[in-house]
């Protein structure tokens, strides 16, 4: 068990540090790494995951969508598995369009290994819960609704039966 904390510190550590300089959308401009802690203590927590490597998983998820961060340094630190997850909850941005991307993510979350579904369901669940509390400032009331219809389609799309989180999810 001493591994397992000493891994996700190590995760915490290195996501805050890679997210240092950004601000979550919202009205209150929450430090980033708010959010990345939130999706780890939802499976954790809420959605009973004792495994460090999700739980690290969970703390490195947008690493390198929205940093610098490539799977070559998170391979070297955090090992296959842990990266492997990170990148299965990773968009692709070299598709350009935002909507493409959007449907690739329900055509593709049936796909995904089991950490990797327990992951995206808890950052659904913690984006939609921060849509509802502290929605983006420009997101009119069409927007947020059009969100949580497709946050709905993912999280129903994810190879995840009887699980908490989908209960968490849909309370959200
Ligand atoms: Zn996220």
């Amino acid at each position: 068990m001493i591994k397992g904390f000493k891994l996700i510190l190590k995760a915490a550590s290195f996501a805050a540090d890679k997210h240092r300089t950004q601000l979550r959308k919202g009205e209150e401009a929450t430090p980033y790494i708010n959010h990345p802690i939130e999706v780890a203590r939802i499976l954790a927590e809420e959605g009973g995951v004792d495994d460090p490597e999700v739980i690290a998983a969970a703390l490195l998820h947008d690493t390198i969508e929205d940093t610098e961060t490539t799977a070559d340094e998170l391979r070297s630190l955090f090992g296959e598995r842990v990266t492997s997850m990170v990148l299965e909850v990773t968009d692709d941005k070299s598709i350009k369009e935002k909507a493409e991307r959007k449907r690739l993510q329900i055509v593709n979350a049936p796909h995904k290994s089991p950490g990797a579904a327990l992951v995206k369901l808890a950052d659904k669940t913690s984006n939609v819960r921060d849509v509802g509390a502290r929605p983006a400032v420009d997101w009119s009331e069409q927007r947020r609704l059009e969100y949580l219809d497709w946050a709905k389609q993912v999280v129903d799309a994810l190879p995840v039966a009887n699980h908490p989180l989908k209960d968490a999810f849909k309370a959200s």
